[in-house]
């Protein structure tokens, strides 16, 4: 099994380091049109989400990326992923989005990079202890469709999604020791 890491901006090696302690299948950049193609499941990861939008419509791989995820391939967006994963970002016009992942979301709704923060959150989807998550300039979930089911809130409001085979999460897992969120998604990728 082959999983690709979206590489254009943002935590793209801590990603990639993370899922090689835990998969011992082959974690490959995708950097240029053609390359997802290769791959049995996608991260996009957190940066800037204009920035790396921008570029997979440029290099014209948004369009080949929405139609892998439409198939099925499982795919994970973490902050900025998730944001581009979403169908709709409240308050702009946003014309790169990928809209498989039935949410709105509103960007940097947590605050300002110095209101990064840490918190515990429970999910019984990676088991009973509390995950410790790291939030950085974070987008919050306003709202889900029917369909969409939230495997962990904080403070009342969705932090992990998943909808069919896409998986979305506003905070970094790739950033915690923790890396029961990376199985998650290696399950997803494994039963699809
Ligand atoms: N605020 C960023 C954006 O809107 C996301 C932040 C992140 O990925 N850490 O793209």
């Amino acid at each position: 099994m082959r999983l690709g890491v979206i590489s254009i901006q943002g935590n793209v090696s801590e990603h990639i380091d993370a899922f090689r302690k835990v998969f011992d299948g082959e974690v490959m950049r995708v950097q240029n049109r053609g390359d997802a193609r290769c791959c049995d499941g996608l991260v996009i990861p957190g940066g800037e989400s204009t920035t790396i939008g921008k570029a997979l419509e440029m290099k014209g791989m948004r369009d080949e990326i929405k139609k892998l995820g439409e198939d099925g391939t499982p795919m994970m967006g973490t902050c900025a992923g998730l944001i581009l994963l979403s169908k709709e970002v409240y308050g702009g016009e946003r014309s790169d989005l990928l809209g498989l992942l039935g949410v709105t979301i509103e960007r940097n709704a947590y605050g300002r990079q110095r209101e990064s923060f840490e918190a515990e959150i429970c999910a019984d989807s990676i088991g009973k202890a509390p995950f410790n998550a790291v939030f950085i300039r974070a987008p919050l979930i306003r709202g889900v469709d029917n369909g969409v089911k939230v495997l962990a809130e904080y403070d009342g409001r969705p932090v992990a999604v998943r909808e069919k085979n896409i998986l979305g999460l506003s905070f970094h897992p790739e950033l915690s020791e923790d890396l029961r969120f990376q199985k998650l998604f290696l399950e997803m990728v494994e039963s699809s």
